[in-house]
C-alpha cells in the first residue's frame, strides 16, 4: 500500500490533508510532515481541520498554514486522511465524495480510503509519513523533521508507551541528526502551559475517586469547575494521565462535560489492560491503553456504567453501592 500512495503522490499534482476532529500531536506532526514532504516535491497542498491547532502546536512548522474548514472544497485529486477510525472522524462534509487515501495505525480503522495503508507496528504515523519520504526519496529538511519527531514524541507518551520500539529511536535519532533540538520540542509542548491548564489540574484532580480494589480510578470536570479555573477544552488534555501514576491504578477515566448533559471520556490504562473495548461499547474507540467516547445523560449513571465497564475487564465484581467511590 505503501507503494500505491507513492504512484499516486508521483502521478498527480493536487492535495488535501486533513486528519481528526481535536487534532493531537501525531494528527498534527503527520498531517504537517507531509504537508512539507508534497512541498518538497512541488505539489499543491493544503491542511485542511474542522478545528483549530491548540495552543501546544501553534509552533510547529505550518501550524499557521493550516485551513480551518466545514467542507472540503472541490478540485483536489485526492484527500490524505491521517490516523482516523473512520471517515467521519475528521468531520468534514464532502470528504467522501474525493478520492482518499486513508492512513493510519491503529489496526480497528475501517478501510473507508480507495487506498488504505494501515500499518499497526508503527508508533504513531509520524513514522510512516517518515517512511514515506524516504520511499519518495525526499530529503528529510528541518520542518519535516520537528513534525516527524511532535507525532514520535506525543503519540509514545515522550517514549513512556509500549508503543516505542527500537524503530522509534532509530527514526527518532535521525531526525536529532537532521537538527530537531529535543529540549526546544518538549519545551513547546510540555513547558508552555497557560496558567489556567495547571489550576484546572488540581480542581480536577480534587474529585478523583478510586473503587474499592484501588485499581480502577475516576474523576471528572464540570461547566462550573471550568469557569472556576478559566479554564478552555484544551486544558483538559493530559489530565487524565495524573492518576496512572500511582502504582496500584490500572485503568482511569476522566468524565468531561463539555455541554449541559453531554460528557466527553477519556480512558487510559497501563500494561495488558484494553479500554479501546470499552470505549467502543460506548461508540468511541482507540488505542488499547488511550481511548475515548461520548455519552450523553447523568454523570451518575454514566460513571456507574463506565465504572463497570471498565472493573468487568479488569476481571474484578462490582460491588453494591462501590461506585460511590473512596477519595
Ligand atoms: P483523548 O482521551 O485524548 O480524547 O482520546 C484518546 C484516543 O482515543 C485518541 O487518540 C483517539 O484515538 C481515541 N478517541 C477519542 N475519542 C474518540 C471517539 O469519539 N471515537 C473514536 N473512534 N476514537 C476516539
Ligand atoms: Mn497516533
Amino acid at each position: 500500500m505503501l507503494s500505491q500512495v507513492v504512484e499516486l503522490i508521483e502521478s498527480k499534482k493536487h492535495f488535501c490533508i486533513t486528519s481528526h476532529i481535536r487534532p493531537d500531536g501525531d494528527s498534527l506532526g503527520s498531517s504537517l510532515a507531509l504537508y512539507w514532504t508534497l512541498k518538497s516535491l512541488d505539489k499543491d497542498v493544503q491542511v485542511l481541520m474542522r478545528d483549530n491547532v491548540p495552543h501546544a502546536y501553534s509552533e510547529l512548522p505550518g501550524a499557521k498554514d493550516v485551513l480551518r474548514v466545514s467542507s472540503v472544497p472541490d478540485g483536489y485529486d485526492a484527500a490524505f486522511v491521517i490516523e482516523c477510525s473512520d471517515i467521519d472522524r475528521p468531520g468534514l462534509l464532502n470528504l467522501d465524495k474525493q478520492f482518499v487515501v486513508n492512513i493510519d495505525h491503529h489496526s480497528t480503522t475501517a478501510l473507508f480510503g480507495q487506498i488504505n495503508w494501515i500499518d499497526s507496528t508503527a508508533s504513531a504515523v509520524g513514522e510512516m509519513i517518515y517512511n514515506l519520504c524516504k520511499a519518495l526519496g525526499v530529503s528529510v529538511n528541518q520542518q519535516i523533521a520537528e513534525c516527524v519527531y511532535t507525532a514520535l514524541l506525543t503519540d509514545t507518551g515522550s517514549f513512556h508507551f509500549s508503543n516505542t520500539t527500537e524503530r522509534t529511536f532509530k527514526i527518532a535519532s535521525e531526525l536529532v541528526r537532521k537538527g530537531v533540538k529535543p529540549a526546544h520540542i518538549s519545551q513547546a509542548l510540555f513547558y508552555s502551559y497557560p496558567y489556567s491548564k495547571i489550576k484546572m489540574l488540581g480542581l480536577a484532580l480534587s474529585t478523583l475517586k478510586r473503587d474499592d480494589t484501588g485499581r480502577v480510578a475516576w474523576l471528572t470536570t464540570t461547566s462550573d469547575l471550568m469557569a472556576e479555573a478559566d479554564a478552555t477544552e484544551e486544558d483538559l488534555d493530559g489530565i487524565v494521565n495524573y492518576p496512572l501514576a500511582v502504582g496500584e491504578i490500572e485503568v482511569v477515566a476522566f468524565f468531561k462535560e463539555i455541554s449541559p448533559g453531554v460528557f466527553r471520556i477519556s480512558l487510559r490504562s497501563k500494561g495488558q489492560v484494553n479500554v479501546a473495548k470499552v470505549a467502543e461499547k460506548f461508540g468511541g474507540g482507540g488505542h488499547r491503553n488511550a481511548s475515548g467516547c461520548t455519552i450523553k445523560g447523568e454523570l451518575s449513571k454514566i460513571s456507574e456504567q463506565v465504572v463497570s465497564h471498565l472493573q468487568e475487564t479488569l476481571g474484578i465484581q462490582p460491588l453494591n453501592g462501590s461506585l460511590n467511590g473512596k477519595s
